[in-house]
């Protein structure tokens, strides 16, 4: 019998036989799912000599769960989660035509998962535009409530779109085209602060160099610029000892050790990325900066395919694939189920169990070079083998 995990003092607390809710997915997800699943059970058994092993209970969402109970998103889905905490989803498909709350919006507000977490690193073998792709290994900490993305939007015209911008112009003397759209960016000390503060305790836990701040705050003083100064104050205020800002570190005293605070504006982030990866580790950005930032750095080490994802917030984190259900390909065992199962490793890392996430990674990697991997990747490496979703699954046990 499986126990819950606990999350206590702003730790989690895992017992060996852990409950994890997991969603299958739609379209491809039951194929990739089973693959993960097995990959996990495997590693989890063979890193742990059997001491350890987790209890999948299954959820519903999407059109199984519309199948099975009449409905995209049970609530009984949401209370399962917030019961056990942790939780892992395959794609689902976004139904067309509205109406439906989106599980990922739902989720990240009802559990406040502020802290969307994307690990871009390079794979060997696996093509990239980049002569030296493997320079690149960054974890992103985009925040995820705030921001242009909060959805305080109104249409161009509309009697909202019109009452605010009247109010900014007569109160403030703004000068706002009549009739435009307006969309609202709200950024707070408080979410800012959370975001940073949870990038930085990772760094620390993970053995990282160094954390930078991603801001537009040469145009956007108060808001991108806030995030830059919030987040070297949380630095300063509850990471003194452990952090060092970078000017500081750049006087001959060295970091000692220390994880170096850095700050660089977005579009010169972009251009760092490409130019010089390598000097930079850990990444923290405002919602959108870093959503932007997020797929262009896993493009540069060879595409999306095999980016994982995960959503946390403060005792509660839902992992997934970062791509949708591929759905012409459903049932076929074909394709590729690495993003589900690099989802996995974020996640056993999330929960302290470092062992099986270092030897997922390590399976996948082995894989890779061995040149057994789904279509997807067959297609693009010279001499590759095309082998199924199900076969590049024991390919990653067996390379563990
Ligand atoms: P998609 O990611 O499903 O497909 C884009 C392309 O990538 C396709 O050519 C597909 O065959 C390929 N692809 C995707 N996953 C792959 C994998 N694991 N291995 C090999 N090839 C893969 O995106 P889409 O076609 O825009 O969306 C299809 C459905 O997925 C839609 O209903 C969409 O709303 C949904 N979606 C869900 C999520 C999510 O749940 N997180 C994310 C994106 C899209």
């Amino acid at each position: 019998m499986g126990e819950r995990i606990e999350y206590r003092d702003g730790r989690w607390v895992v017992p060996n036989h852990p409950i994890i809710p997991f969603i299958e997915g739609d379209g491809t997800g039951p194929d990739i799912w089973r693959a993960a699943r097995r990959v996990f059970d495997a590693v989890v058994e063979q890193v742990s000599r059997g001491t350890r092993r987790i209890d999948w209970l299954e959820v519903l969402a999407g059109e199984k769960a519309f199948k099975q109970v009449g409905n995209w998103l049970p609530d009984a889905t949401l209370d399962a989660i917030r019961t056990h905490r942790v939780a892992i989803k395959g794609p689902l498909t976004t139904p067309v035509g509205g109406g439906i709350r989106s599980l990922n919006v739902t989720l990240r507000q009802v559990l406040d998962l502020y802290a969307c977490i994307r690990p871009v690193r390079y794979f060997e073998g696996v093509p990239s535009p980049m002569r030296e792709p493997q320079k690149l290994d960054v974890v992103i900490f985009r925040e995820n409530i705030e921001d242009v993305y909060s959805g305080i939007e109104y249409r161009a015209g509309s009697s909202e779109a019109d009452a605010v911008i009247g109010f900014l112009t007569e109160r403030f003397g703004a000068k706002i085209r009549p009739g435009s759209a307006i969309g609202i960016k709200p950024m707070s000390k408080f979410g800012s602060q959370r975001l940073v503060a949870k990038a930085i305790e990772y760094a620390l836990r993970a053995g990282r160099r160094s954390v930078t701040l991603v801001h537009k705050g040469n145009i956007m003083k108060f808001t991108e610029g806030g995030f830059r100064e919030w987040g070297y104050e949380i630095a300063r205020e509850r990471f003194g000892e452990k952090t060092i800002p970078e000017a500081d570190a750049g006087t001959g005293k060295g970091d000692g050790g220390r994880v170096v605070m850095k700050d660089r504006i977005t579009d010169a982030m972009f251009a760092q990325l490409v130019l010089r990866p390598d000097e930079y580790s850990v990444i923290a950005a405002p919602n959108l900066n870093g959503d932007l930032l997020s797929d262009a750095a896993a493009a540069q080490v060879g595409g999306l395919g095999l980016a994982p994802g995960g959503n946390v917030g403060d005792g509660y984190a839902v992992f997934e694939a970062t791509h949708g259900t591929a759905p012409k390909y459903a049932g076929q065992d074909k394709v590729n189920p690495g993003s589900v199962i690099l989802s996995g490793a974020m996640m056993f890392e999330e929960l302290g169990w470092n062992d099986v996430a270092t030897a997922i990674t390590r399976g996948l990697g082995g894989a890779i070079r061995a040149r057994r991997v789904t279509y997807d990747l067959a297609r693009l490496l010279p001499g590759a083998t095309e082998v199924s979703t199900s076969a590049f699954a024991e390919c990653i046990i067996e390379h563990v």
